[in-house]
């Protein structure tokens, strides 16, 4: 999971207080290097397989300098240790079937707790169910925080070619892409002259099973922000270059905070 919960030198001890920091240096800032303050807020992401959700959470991150909160890597990390709660979840997870919903509550109530949510984090992978989002919302207020719901849409034509276009090096696991980082010879790895080969996760049956299950599981979780929270912000994230949605993103995320 990547965490940054390190407060920037430069922010004062009001900053600290009101939860308004100022934005890490980054390539991404605009030429001035002046970001507009955020307020503290719970940013969800939704995003389908291969929509970009993970390089948008780690400029997010990179950003707003708040921890990005993944349930997947929460629960894996507890089956890792092998503890009771992963002995627990180990069959659903393998089954990859949702584990029950007050269990992941309460894992990310535990988890937001912590200093380092203070001032804001960004929910990955949760809520996944309605009772899960309505256990968000209750969850968020508590924390004197407000959600911001970020929804990545993708045209599935789009993620259909860009999943199907990826081909794997066997050997050394090098990852190429049809259309956008191609081999220098078409079938064959730059690096040890393996043929290339199309993983499991990739083929078309299999993209085309994980985004509908996607889509089932979502959609509702959707429907419901849309009817509940004042904040929902959808991004087409079908076309452009991830530096280029997430300059979107951002402009959105600054304008709402000026609201
Ligand atoms: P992910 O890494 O987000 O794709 O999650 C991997 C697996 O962890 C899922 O297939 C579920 O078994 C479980 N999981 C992750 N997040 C949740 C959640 N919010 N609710 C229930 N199960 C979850």
């Amino acid at each position: 999971m990547a965490v940054d919960n390190e407060m920037p030198a430069q922010a004062t001890s009001a900053q600290a207080a009101s939860g308004i920091r100022p934005a890490a240096a980054s390539p991404l800032q605009h030429g001035n290097g002046v970001v507009a303050p955020v307020k503290p807020r719970a940013i969800v992401l939704f995003g389908s397989p291969g929509s970009g959700k993970g390089t948008q959470s780690r400029y997010l991150v990179e950003w707003l300098h708040i921890p990005q909160i993944s349930t997947g890597d929460m629960l894996r990390d507890h089956i890792r240790r092998g503890d009771d709660i992963g002995i627990a979840i180990t069959d659903r997870m393998r089954a990859g079937s949702l584990v029950r919903d007050e269990l992941v509550n309460e894992l990310v109530r535990e988890r937001i707790a912590q200093p380092d949510c203070d001032n804001g984090f960004i929910l990955d992978g949760y809520p996944r169910t309605p009772a899960q989002a309505e256990e968000m919302l209750r969850l968020v207020a508590s924390r004197g925080a407000e959600e911001v719901v970020i929804h990545l849409v993708v045209d599935y034509n789009v993620i259909i070619s860009r999943m199907t276009g990826r081909r794997v090096c066997p050997k050394c696991g090098t990852l190429y892409n049809s259309v956008s980082r191609p081999p220098k010879i078409e079938g064959i790895c730059d690096l040890d002259g393996t043929p290339l080969v199309v993983r499991d996760d990739d083929r078309e049956e299999v993209v085309r099973r994980r985004l509908a299950e996607y889509e089932r599981q979502t959609q509702p979780l959707i429907d419901f922000f849309r009817a509940t929270s004042k904040r929902l912000i959808e991004v087409d994230a079908s076309h452009d270059k991830p530096e280029e949605v997430f300059r979107r993103i951002r402009a959105t995320l600054e304008n709402v905070s000026g609201k």
